[in-house]
């Protein structure tokens, strides 16, 4: 008898004996025969996170808890016994849906005729190991602060789909970035959460041995320990490497507990576990990695790990050992001010590397000179990004404008006066479209264009459909898109001021914040200094004046977060929350707190305009306005990152001409002006510019052009292909095309 058919059984008149008749409860929750055993399975493969439909189906099971827990499946599913599982399921007549989902994940697990097998077969069972500090694959699972982490999750997502056999190391946050909230003076708290391991989808890696994975670094000052789990995104697993673990020190204990909480000190030990015990944990699963790939410096100490076995298991010299390891090491730097590498003295270095270099037969100033420009200038501190581009044979910037910049900052590293001959190339960033996606606007692509067209994401002709679409149903999915945002930010606003203990009346206007007719810009990110959150504030007078006019108003929203130590940009976050105080832009400017994954996700679906004004050329690449395009917004944006090369003048707005002064505050004021400037010049006029149906035509033209040109290009499937070809392929051995690399 299967078990559904066992508890669709009339109740028993005496419960003791029913217990007696149940299969044991573990048996009934891991079975994939039943609806908790499906719906299980599927929390447990972060695959789930880019199907909206899937996502549905656990929110439709209770709507509220799952907003409430963040939207973690696993805790939700946590809530439910099997049997009211079960019974929720049939009153939602859910069991068609969750069946088809299984399926479909299964199919897809399963599948062996993707992209990989045909264009980086070589790669067969030597997967590329993709290493990075954090990963942002869903607000439910903490371990991410802002772009680079999800960008690491973007190329994972996009290498599962395209089949690249890559494997991912990274570290378990247990209080993974701090949650933001904003007092009643606007002033930034951070609060950190406790992950429990059970309300995530990891599993203890299991090594050869049939035992989870372990790893021990020795330092100078004891040893480090750390264990393994495993984290399954589609076809691609992510181990994370833990350090709370007995035998630690109950400092050690905490050293992977947060992300960048904390000094140098426990920066280079969590940099030693991440790379030294990061290498040491793929070989004790088992894994013969084909290529290292090192997102950012934080992980550059694998390399030297990678040598130090090559040395001990082949018998290589040193230097041959180095050459082995480059040739199979691409290297991606993410950082266009020097300031922004890590560095560390000696004194750390040799507490931390000592027994390294002792196993690798050279002396302290030989290992402080592979982290130096110049090996012997006993002054400079060792640098990850110089060892990272000594021991990579490839290396790439991600983004063109940022591939210059980074060429010119090293180029002493190659004694070279010439740029062009600095060996760093660029494969410019781009975004996981089936996670950024809206639902509506996916449907209005299905309709439009080819069957097939999601296996087809990097091809341009696939998107010049947009141009056949009718331009008002086209306004219509975004105008819809945009009060699903308003209808998210209102309830956030409501909840913060609920929070914070504040009048019934403050929360009913809230409820009532900005106006869907109302042209609307969002500009959310972390509130790093460069980023410039408040240029567009620099003049409230004119501020004022765009917001308040009675014809072609503004609204804008607001969100990000600052540094935990950075006071500078907690007091700008500060400034822009306590507007809501000003008559002149209550109700019209507002701030969502905690931005995430999950409000980010909002955000760039439902706006109109993207500002993104930072300081020139300090954004690498930036990835948010490309999660705009996709669902019909305009960009409207400094000449920075990967809008440098983006912009053609007929898909959105730049602000100035990509000129830059010697003295910051000189750019300020020029990139305030222009961007005051194409506002009133460019955008508002042309959003507000109707037809006798009341479309905005030229604008609408705009969203389509930005669409067929930007969409394919910015795409983290291209920009993972790109990886392939350009860099994977080529370190492992197979035929080079080696575009972008050295
Ligand atoms: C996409 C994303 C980012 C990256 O945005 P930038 O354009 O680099 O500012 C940062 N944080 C979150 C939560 C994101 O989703």
């Amino acid at each position: 008898m299967s078990q559904t058919e066992d508890r669709s059984a009339p109740p028993s008149p005496t419960p003791r004996s029913a217990a007696v008749n149940h299969p044991p409860l573990k048996l009934l929750e891991l079975s994939p025969e039943n609806v908790y055993g499906k719906c299980q399975a599927l929390a447990g493969n972060l695959w789930w996170s880019w199907h909206p439909e899937v996502a549905d189906l656990f929110r439709e099971l209770d709507p509220i808890r799952f907003r409430q827990l963040d939207h973690n499946p696993i805790a939700l599913l946590a809530e439910f016994t099997p049997e009211r599982l079960e019974a929720r399921a049939a009153e939602l007549v859910l069991h068609s849906r969750i069946n088809h989902a299984y399926r479909r994940m299964k199919e897809y697990l399963a599948a062996d005729n993707t992209w990989s097998t045909v264009h980086a077969g070589v790669l067969g069972s030597k997967p590329v190991v993709y290493f990075s500090a954090e990963f942002g694959i869903h607000e439910s699972v903490p371990i991410y602060s802002g772009g680079l982490g999800v960008l690491a999750g973007d190329h994972v997502k996009s290498a599962s789909g395209l089949g690249i056999p890559l494997v991912a190391v990274g570290l378990f946050y247990k209080q993974g970035y701090f949650k933001q909230q904003l007092d009643l003076d606007g002033y930034q708290h951070e609060e950190y959460l406790h992950s429990r391991v059970e309300t995530l989808p990891l599993e203890p890696a299991i090594g050869t041995d049939g035992a989870q994975v372990t790893v021990a670094i020795e330092t100078r000052s004891g040893q480090i320990r750390a264990q393994l789990w495993k984290m399954a995104v589609g076809r691609v697993s992510l181990y994370l490497l833990d350090s709370d673990v007995e035998g630690n020190t109950p400092e050690d204990r905490q050293l992977t507990g947060r992300l960048y909480g904390g000094d140098n000190r426990i920066r280079i030990r969590q940099e030693l576990v991440l790379g030294v015990g990061g290498v040491r944990a793929i070989r004790a699963l088992g894994i013969v990695p084909g290529v290292y790939h090192l997102n950012e410096g934080h992980s550059v100490f694998a390399t030297l790990e990678a040598v130090r076995v090559r040395m001990a298991r082949d018998g290589y010299s040193f230097d041959d050992a180095v050459r082995k390891v480059a040739r199979q090491t691409v290297f991606t730097t993410h950082t266009p001010v020097p300031a922004g590498h890590d560095r560390f003295d000696g004194g750390l270095m040799e507490e931390h590397l000592g027994p390294m270099r002792d196993a690798l037969g050279i002396s302290h100033d030989h290992l402080m000179g592979l982290g130096r420009v110049d090996p012997g200038n006993h002054g400079e501190p060792f640098c990850m990004t110089v060892l990272g581009l000594k021991f990579s044979r490839r290396a790439n910037a991600v983004s063109a404008l940022h591939g210059h910049v980074s060429r010119r900052m090293w180029k002493d590293l190659w004694g070279s006066h010439v740029e062009e001959e600095v060996p760093i190339g660029h494969i410019t960033n781009g975004v996981h479209v089936p996670s950024w996606l809206s639902a509506q606007m996916l449907q209005l692509y299905d309709r439009l264009f080819p069957a097939n067209w999601f296996r087809r994401l990097g091809e341009p002709d696939v998107w010049q459909r947009i141009h056949d679409c009718d331009p008002g149903e086209l306004w219509e999915t975004h105008y819809a898109l945009k009060n699903l945002l308003l209808q998210f930010v209102r309830r956030r606003l409501a909840r913060q001021c609920r929070r914070r203990g504040e009048s019934e009346a403050t929360v009913e206007a809230a409820l009532k914040v900005l106006d869907p007719n109302v042209l609307t810009i969002g500009f959310a990110r972390r509130f790093a200094t460069y980023k410039r959150a408040d240029l567009v504030l620099g003049e409230l007078d004119t501020m004022a004046r765009l917001v308040g006019d009675p014809d072609r108003p503004i609204q804008l929203i607001f969100a990000g977060k600052a540094h935990p130590a950075d006071e500078p940009g907690k007091g700008l976050i500060r400034k822009i929350a306590n507007l809501r105080h000003d008559p002149r832009f209550a109700g019209r400017v507002v701030f969502v707190e905690d931005y995430d994954i999950n409000v980010c996700r909002h955000l760039i679906q439902g706006v109109d305009v993207w500002l993104n004004n930072p300081r020139r050329p300090l954004e690498a690449s930036g990835t948010s306005g490309q999660k705009v395009v996709l669902n019909g917004g305009l960009n409207c944006s400094i000449l920075d990152g990967w809008w440098a090369e983006a912009f053609d003048g007929r898909n959105g707005f730049a602000i100035g001409r990509g000129e830059t002064h010697a003295d910051p505050a000189v750019t300020d004021a020029r990139d305030a002006a222009a961007l005051y400037d194409v506002l009133e010049k460019e955008v508002i006029p042309l959003f507000y510019e109707r037809d006798a149906d009341g479309l905005p035509r030229t604008w609408i033209k705009m969203m389509k052009n930005s669409i067929s040109s930007l969409a394919w290009r910015f795409s983290s499937h291209r920009m993972v292909m790109d990886y392939a070809r350009a860099c994977y392929v080529p370190a492992a051995g197979g035929l080079s095309c080696d575009m972008h690399a050295r």
